[in-house]
């Protein structure tokens, strides 16, 4: 039996996540297509990492004292894990999130006990930009730090010193490529960085969606998007910190319809209910390891992340008026209820 040991603290929850096979994704790659399960996280994503690390960054610091505030700006996930962290160390939380993101995030954030403040999308270059928001509401506010997980690599250190040494023992150092899609780019970097520590010929590929600037970044060197994406958490514009000396080796574009096919391939046939980023994921994953089966690699074995709950998209990804209203294709058990 596989049993973890128990824990003296609700914080050492984070991490440690399981990797499991993914059955459908394999086959259609020919090879092995694992996912590490970040929805597993006491916040039901990735993100639960990036705010403990930041948050005992700033602690080390001296910049976050007993009782201080962490303000972030946020799709969402990267709120609830720095609420978690928050209340478990004695802080208060305020997150400034675009006033299109699902539901079920703003209910969680207001049910962790977060202050939300709500701001229209707009573009990164306007000031009311939720990032800029998040940031002079820090200045602000006595005893607030800035969390600023774009540019703050405490974010990707998270994912250098433990995502990346996690799947190189769970796969027991047989590891030939990992991919996945970047909002901060926290995780593609640091993952990246830190199996390239171990193996520098494990192939790091970056999953761009549509209507992000990186795909065309890595294969051109300019920032240019095409097209658009509904996936929440992901799709960047910029060369964030956390981004900059990312080993990237190749990089991949995957539509919206793609990564619905494999979130509707997960839940039917697999069980497992995700989001749109872990089925943009695991779409980049089949097409890694259909490149590097493509090259005569024998046995390949390839990672990626499995992001966050679908749970939290009920009322978006599995609502088929919400659906139909942005011209994606229904699930047909959906569409049947
Ligand atoms: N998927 C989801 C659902 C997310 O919330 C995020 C974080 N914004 C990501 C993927 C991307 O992670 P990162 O910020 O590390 O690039």
């Amino acid at each position: 039996m596989n049993i973890t040991k128990p824990y003296r603290s609700t914080i050492e929850l984070i991490g440690n996540t399981p990797l499991v096979l993914l059955k459908g994704a394999s086959e259609a790659a020919g090879c092995e297509i694992w996912g590490k399960c970040e929805f597993a996280n006491p916040g039901s994503s990735v993100k639960d990492r990036t705010a403990l690390y930041i948050i005992r960054d700033a602690e080390e610091r001296g910049d976050l004292k007993p009782g201080g505030t962490v303000v972030e700006g946020t799709a969402g996930n990267t709120g609830i894990g720095i609420a978690l962290v928050a209340n478990a160390r004695g802080y208060k939380t305020v997150i400034v999130m675009p006033d299109n993101q699902s539901k079920e995030k703003m209910d969680t954030l207001r049910a962790l006990g977060a202050e939300l403040v709500l701001v229209p999308p707009t573009k990164y270059a306007d000031c009311n930009h939720f990032v800029h928001t998040s940031r002079r509401l820090a200045e602000e506010t006595e005893g607030a730090v800035w969390a600023n997980q774009f540019d703050n690599t405490a974010n990707r250190k998270a994912h250098l010193e433990s995502t990346a040494p996690e799947l190189w023992e769970q796969l027991e150092g047989r590891i030939d490529g990992f991919t996945c899609a970047a909002g901060s780019g926290g995780t593609i970097a640091g993952t990246g960085m830190g199996l390239k520590a171990f193996d520098e010929n494990i192939r790091i590929a970056l999953t761009d969606p549509h209507g992000a600037a990186l795909y065309s970044y890595f294969a051109t060197g300019e920032l240019k998007s095409e097209g658009s994406s509904v996936a929440e958490g992901i799709g960047q514009g910029r060369i964030t910190a956390n981004l900059e000396g990312a080993p990237i080796d190749t990089q991949f574009r995957v539509s919206d319809e793609e990564g619905l096919h494999w979130v509707a391939q997960m839940l039917r046939e697999e069980g497992l209910c995700l989001g749109l980023s872990s089925g943009i994921n695991v779409a980049g994953a089949v097409e890694l390891g259909k490149q590097l089966v493509a090259e005569g690699r024998k046995d390949v074995r390839v990672a990626t992340i499995l992001a966050d709950t679908g749970f939290r998209y009920l009322s978006t990804l599995y609502n088929p008026d919400w659906l139909r209203s942005k011209g994606l294709p229904v699930f047909d058990w959906l569409e049947q209820a």
